[in-house]
């Protein structure tokens, strides 16, 4: 797979392209920021001051924490930096999808979207201000129809990054987020620790304070993290992006496939529903690949096994690739043969949404127009 380290070099700089070797502030959790602070004598309750700070009033700089001693506030300055994404392009307007294109600190892209309350998402109705989050720049698993994999993974992100951009979408746009969904750029599970690490502040109630229940995990099939997320406490949700209801389909558009095929997969999901976990399907319709009767009727079957809810997804097409969506028709087809076996499936008829799921894209345009020569 061709990586996109190289290519990174070529943008051209921006503003806040600095080298920041400190750790981001928002890298620490609350008993981390204790320890740390004990250490350096102060008393148990600053950290808390510090994490309100960050998370409850979300203040740009230590300067501003008034309640801190000055002391203080310079060691955290010198040991931490506050530098967080620089926002390159915002798409869209409120009242519908918008998604933003944020610069980090070296340089690399990434997305991140904003779903607006109230149309019905990932199946259910919702009146929730929805986040579309990156946990990678790029993707290594290269599935044949999405944008994010077309470039190669080039890294993982850290756990400050992710929350930051919870942090940037609500300055950005001004409205508070209160549904998490990993769909945007990488594969969750291929950046676990940093990606729990992530929810942790999220989810904390002295951190961004979003239930677990609000944030959904989607996973290509990483067949050992589903069996390690199956033991993990936190009861939040998990969507597995199957596309293919048979190993003949899967192989042909997701590589992963073949490392981890069908069985493998369900059988790990199995055990994720075993600790009384419950999962979703989400299912992008790609005509005359993943599209047919066939395909429903195994489909059906595997939700009913896992009693596993079905999101059928109409395909985004993405500049350079040949793929759509079947016809309007062709989708009520196939979500009427799942139905009928008794499995509980959704489709996907709004168009605002169709902004959010093809994540990747907009990175993509961006780095080919700043490899132009100026
Ligand atoms: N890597 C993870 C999460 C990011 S992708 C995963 O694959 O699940 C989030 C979802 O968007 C996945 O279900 C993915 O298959 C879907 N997706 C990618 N490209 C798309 C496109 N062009 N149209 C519709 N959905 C797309
Ligand atoms: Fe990566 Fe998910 Fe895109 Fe596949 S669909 S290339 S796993 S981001």
């Amino acid at each position: 797979m061709r990586t996109a380290v190289a290519e990174v070099a070529l943008l051209r700089p921006a503003s806040k392209l600095s080298s920041v070797s400190k750790p981001s502030i928002r890298s620490l959790h609350l008993a981390e920021l204790t320890q740390l602070l004990a250490a350096q004598g102060q008393p148990a309750y600053r950290a808390k001051q510090v994490t309100d700070w960050l998370y409850k009033k979300r203040v740009e700089s230590f300067a501003t924490m008034t309640d801190l001693p000055a002391a203080m506030r310079e060691q955290l300055a010198a040991d931490f930096s506050f530098v967080g994404p620089e926002t390159v392009r915002v798409l869209g307007s409120k009242d519908t999808t918008r998604k933003f294109l944020f610069r980090l600190t070296d340089g690399n892209l990434i997305e991140s979207v904003l779903i607006p309350a109230s149309p019905a998402l990932y199946g259910e109705t919702s009146d929730r201000r929805t986040a579309c989050l990156s946990t990678q720049v790029g993707c290594a698993y290269g599935c044949k129809f999405c944008a994010s994999g077309l470039d190669g993974f080039t890294r993982n992100l850290e756990p400050s990054e992710i929350v930051d951009q919870v942090l940037a979408i609500e300055r950005e746009s001004g409205e508070r987020i209160d549904n998490i969904v990993f769909m945007g750029m990488g594969e969750p599970l291929a950046n676990l620790a940093n990606l729990l690490g992530a929810i942790r502040i999220i989810n904390a109630p002295w951190g961004l304070e979003i239930g677990a229940r609000h944030i959904t995990i989607s996973t290509s099939g990483l067949a050992p993290q589903i069996l390690k997320l199956a033991h993990e406490p936190t009861q939040f949700r998990l969507a597995i992006s199957l596309h293919g209801a048979t190993d003949a389909v899967r192989d042909q558009i997701m590589p992963v496939n073949r490392k981890y095929p069908l069985a493998t997969l369900l059988d790990a999901c199995d055990a994720y529903v075993a600790q009384k976990k419950r999962l979703m399907f989400e299912y992008i319709l790609i005509a005359g690949v993943n599209d047919t009767d066939e395909q429903a009727h195994q489909l059906a079957g595997h939700a009913l096994r896992l009693s596993a809810k079905v999101n059928l997804i109409p395909y985004n097409t993405v500049e350079g690739l040949e793929w759509s969506r079947p016809s309007r028709n062709g989708q009520e087809t196939f979500l009427r043969i799942v139905r009928e076996h008794g499995a509980v499936a959704t489709l996907r008829r709004e168009k605002g949404h169709d902004i959010a799921a093809a994540c990747g894209q907009l990175r993509l345009q961006t780095k080919r127009s700043e490899r132009q020569p100026v």
